[in-house]
């Protein structure tokens, strides 16, 4: 007997980065066919800097999954790699790597290496799915975890100084175009940014023998955040750090999605905000110089250097140049540019500034239609900008997505 096509349709997730292994492990623990596609762990193995080590604690950079047996630990455990488990540990970009590799083998083995190019809607309850082969399907469900990719944001005023678009042949290029920091041995190189990212890039070029120069936007420094030993002891844990706030934003974002619109925006962008980790402070100071700006102004090729415009804190205009100049400037959602989105489904979609506004279990407005990790930020919160948001968000994702679409 051949079953009805609605319950053989798989459900279809798009992205292979923690967000999209995590969630495809816990729909394949619901029986659910899954087809699951990406690159896996390409934002971390080639959009961010060799030689990174990660931010997050060894206890906040596990992927959720179904069963035990897959954390971080039980990875080191398997591959017989020192153990990463205290907070004073600190997990290698190329360690974490492996682990999210190692997760895929065991636990989304079907993955497909192969680009969604179009999602479009195909009433009552179904979308159409477009693949980079030419394979055209219908899923009963798609799962939107697509994260970093494509939303890499350049400042207006440093996007205007190339508008063939930013890369490291150009003046100025964006933080996830470099892999290999090597390449700026012996040049003169200007970060712009104050997070994790710029400060870090900045150290990881100086160490490969360039000479760095972080540009930072307002006054007192670039931050760095406190170590292990020295956290508040009377206040609540986090996978972030010790306090009351992060404490409700990490364990309680369930009602975060009732905030008031703008508060919601507001606090993905400020909680968590610029501040580089408390064990880069020792490898940064000596070796990168910082300048404090009012603003950006501008960037401009020199020659083939790069000029830079910053008006400084007295109001003045000033110039620096350098042979390039690297925006750590972050990520921005914007439906717009998920380009594989069709353009009628971006349309028919409730939308928060260009984010998804969603319900309960991650579904957005379009029955069937879900999104987790970074785009799911304006409505679970600053946990969801996190590889630990997995532990929240990928168990009710499925549960609501197995309940609806059986
Ligand atoms: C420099 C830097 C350092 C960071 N350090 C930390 C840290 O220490 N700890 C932490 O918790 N977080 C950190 N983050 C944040 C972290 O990157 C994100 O939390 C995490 O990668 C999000 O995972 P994801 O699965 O949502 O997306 P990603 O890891 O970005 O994966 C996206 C996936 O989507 C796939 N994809 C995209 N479009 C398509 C398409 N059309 N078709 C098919 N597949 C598609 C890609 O191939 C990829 O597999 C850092 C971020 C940066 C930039």
């Amino acid at each position: 007997m051949t079953r009805p096509a609605a319950v053989t349709r798989p459900v279809a997730v798009i992205g292979a980065g923690p967000f999209g292994l995590s969630t495809a492990a816990h729909l394949r623990a619901y029986g659910l066919p899954v087809r699951v596609f990406g690159e896996p762990m390409v934002s971390w193995r080639a959009r961010m800097p060799a030689g990174m080590l990660l931010k997050s604690t060894p206890a906040a950079s596990s992927l959720d999954a179904p069963q035990p047996g897959h954390t971080l630990a039980d990875y080191c455990a398997a591959a017989g790699l020192p153990p990463l488990v205290t907070d004073e540990d600190i997990v290698p970009v190329e360690t974490f790597v492996a682990y999210g590799d190692w997760f895929q083998k065991h636990l989304v083995p079907g993955l497909e290496r192969v680009r969604v190019s179009s999602v479009d809607p195909r009433p009552p309850g179904a979308y159409e799915v477009k693949l980079d082969s030419g394979e055209v399907f219908t899923a009963r469900a798609v799962v939107v975890a697509s994260g970093l990719s494509g939303l890499a944001r350049l400042p207006p005023a440093l996007a205007a100084a190339v508008p063939g678009g930013p890369g490291p042949a150009a003046p100025v290029s964006h933080s996830s175009q470099h892999h290999d920091l090597g390449r700026y041995r012996g040049k003169e190189l200007i970060v712009v940014g104050a997070g994790q990212s710029a400060l870090e890039t900045a150290v990881l070029a100086a160490e490969a023998g360039a000479t760095v120069r972080v540009v930072a936007r307002g006054r007192g420094g670039v931050g760095f955040g406190e170590p292990p030993w020295r956290q508040p002891r009377f206040r609540p844990d986090s996978p972030f750090g010790r306090a009351w706030s992060l404490h409700l934003l990490s364990y309680y974002p369930h009602p975060y999605r009732r905030l008031p619109e703008a508060l919601r925006h507001e606090l993905v962008r400020r909680v968590l905000g610029p501040l580089g980790a408390w064990w880069l402070r020792e490898r940064f100071e000596g070796t990168v110089r910082v300048t404090e700006v009012a603003r950006v102004l501008g960037a401009a090729a020199d020659g083939d250097r790069t000029r830079l415009t910053v008006r400084t804190h007295t109001g003045a205009a000033e110039h620096l140049t350098a042979d390039h100049v690297i925006a750590a400037t972050g990520y921005r959602v914007d439906l717009a540019a998920m380009d594989f989105l069709s353009p009628a489904l971006r349309t028919a979609l409730a939308v928060s500034r260009g984010t998804p506004r969603l319900g309960a279990g991650f579904r957005s407005s379009l029955p069937g239609l879900y999104f987790t990790g970074l785009p799911a930020a304006s409505s679970y919160g600053p946990l969801m900008r996190f590889v630990c948001g997995t532990e929240f968000a990928s168990p009710r994702l499925a549960r609501h997505l197995a309940a609806a679409h059986p």
